[in-house]
């Protein structure tokens, strides 16, 4: 880690998660720029240098280095250099040519599924993505494998387009070694001398005047830092990034003079368009048979309660496309404990393309102060979303009876599609992709935050470039997109 940091580069990305990685890395590879990565947690240095070994546990979903430990579910993002891939499920999925027929009439031509199939491919070698090992498949994942058959989906390659299906993410894991963006991406790279780590460097707010950034308002170590670049790259993800405009004053105006904010550049949609993926577990009673069997394979070290996945099209999906995932686990459970030999199983319904959306907003001006995040589930007034979920719920109760799965499980006790909307809402959680709130759009979209470049509208030296630019979620887990569109992104920044 750089002690002393120097005044000015050529670049800073601001927030050092999986987008950040990547422009980072990519944008470095030139030794005549000079790059500046700025992280608010710990950068703990290479993969070799001892990382926590919570964080490289690819079996659990840690909570160690988040920005907030204690906050509801759907809040939980990383704070740590790796950003969310240090926390995350390590599943990567691609999703559908709709999905990039929509970006494409956001963003440009760049983003249709021919133009970025050079970006997923990157991703893919650079972070080393691959399959499933089969001996991490359980008894409970190879039955739902052939459950699947049995209620007519094909098999399908999940880290690829394609149409609905069952099969196995691509992992960013090896043997239970959680492999983070950081290993991926800024191990390569730590070595450039034109490349500068700042870890433990939270970033207040952008110096913003007469349309240009003039510099970073930052803290580290308790001390007030500025930095200054040529070019500014926000990376904070769709929470962080919103924040950070809205803090610098980008964003709505009437919302800014509330929170205490000088406004600078009037956007609606900063913070607006908040759209995740929410979705209803169905816990199934594992018989003693299955408890036995998962107990064997963890004692052989080889026990991940999550392997398996359907791509599934509810009555709303478009032609040959999906938008939902089923997914099928059986293993220890998410949050807390079962006496020892004792597992829990169970089958998901997540609605990949909700059309409900919340909304990030500041409660003051303040970094401290935790954001206003209303993730919005189910609110689109048609109640598109909750009968998409049922949907799913409906193929949830037809794996449950499959002949494949049903020897494992004891019989359902209720008929999760024909749960109320009360009790939908309140057994929803989220399947952490959320994206949206800095959306891109064309120049007449007064809802769009950047162009297809990540341009800042208004702002001529500002760029963002994560999660948050996406202006619809793919139907897919999003880190792979992300790690896809960064690397569309460090592009863009060094073509202009
Ligand atoms: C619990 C969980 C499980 C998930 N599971 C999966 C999965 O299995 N598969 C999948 O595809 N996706 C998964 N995701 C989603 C995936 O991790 C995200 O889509 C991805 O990380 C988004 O990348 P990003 O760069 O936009 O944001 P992030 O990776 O979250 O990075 C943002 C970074 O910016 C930093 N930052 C924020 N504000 C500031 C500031 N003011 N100053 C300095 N730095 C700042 C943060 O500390 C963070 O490091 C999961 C997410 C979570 C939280």
């Amino acid at each position: 880690m750089t002690e002393n940091p120097a005044q000015k580069y050529d670049l800073l990305v601001l927030g050092g998660g999986v987008a950040g990685c990547v422009l980072a890395a990519r944008l470095s590879e030139d030794p005549a720029r000079s790059v500046c990565l700025v992280e608010a947690g710990r950068d703990h240095g290479p993969r070799d240098a001892g990382w926590p070994a919570g964080l490289l546990d690819a079996r659990s979903l840690p909570r160690e280095e988040v920005w907030e430990r204690h906050a509801p579910v759907h809040r939980v993002r990383a704070r740590v250099i790796g950003g969310s891939s240090c926390v995350n499920g390590c599943w990567n999925t691609w999703g559908t040519s709709a999905d990039h027929a929509q970006w494409e009439r956001a963003g440009g031509p760049a983003w249709s599924a021919a133009a970025m199939e050079r970006h997923r491919k990157a991703a893919v070698r650079q972070m080393g993505l691959r399959a499933v090992p089969d001996g991490e498949l359980s008894a409970w994942s190879r039955a739902a494998l052939t459950a699947a058959g049995e209620l007519g989906y094909g098999e399908v390659d999940m880290g690829a387009p394609g149409g609905p299906g069952y099969g196995t993410p691509l992992l960013n894991a090896v043997d239970g070694l959680r492999w983070n963006a950081a290993f991926g991406y800024l191990d390569p790279a730590r070595s450039r001398p034109n490349l500068t780590l700042l870890g433990d460097t939270a970033v207040h707010r952008l110096d913003v005047r007469g349309g240009r950034v003039h510099g970073v308002r930052a803290e580290r170590d308790g001390a007030r830092l500025t930095l200054t670049a040529d070019t500014y790259v926000v990376a904070c993800g769709t929470f962080g990034s919103p924040a950070l405009l809205l803090r610098s004053g980008l964003g709505p105006a009437a919302h800014l003079r509330e929170a205490g904010v000088r406004p600078e550049v009037d956007l609606p949609g900063v913070g607006a368009n908040l759209t995740d993926q929410p979705g209803v577990f169905v816990p199934l009673a594992p018989t003693d048979g299955l408890n036995a069997a998962l107990a064997d394979k963890e004692a052989r070290g080889e026990l991940y309660g999550n392997r398996v996945l359907i791509r599934a099209a509810s009555p709303y999906a478009p032609d040959g496309a999906w938008d939902l995932h089923i997914l099928a686990n059986a293993g220890p459970p998410l949050y807390g404990r079962l006496p020892p030999g004792r597992y829990e199983a169970g089958l998901s319904s997540f609605l990949m393309k909700p059309a409900s959306r919340g909304r990030v907003r500041l409660r003051s001006a303040d970094l401290a102060d935790p954001l206003d995040i209303d993730p919005g589930f189910f609110t689109d007034p048609g109640g598109q979303d909750l009968a998409a979920v049922r949907a799913g719920l409906g193929i949830v109760e037809d794996l449950a009876r499959s002949a494949a799965l049903s020897p494992l499980v004891r019989p359902l006790e209720e008929r999760p599609s024909e749960l109320s909307d009360e009790l939908v809402r309140a057994r929803a959680g989220t399947y952490w992709h959320p994206v949206g709130t800095c959306a891109m759009g064309p120049a007449d979209d007064p809802g769009a935050v950047v162009d297809g470049a990540g341009r800042v509208r208004g702002v001529s030296n500002l760029r963002v470039a994560d999660a948050s630019v996406l202006p619809t979620v793919p139907a897919a887990n999003t880190q792979f997109p992300v790690l896809a569109t960064a690397e569309l992104l460090a592009e863009a920044v060094l073509r202009d």
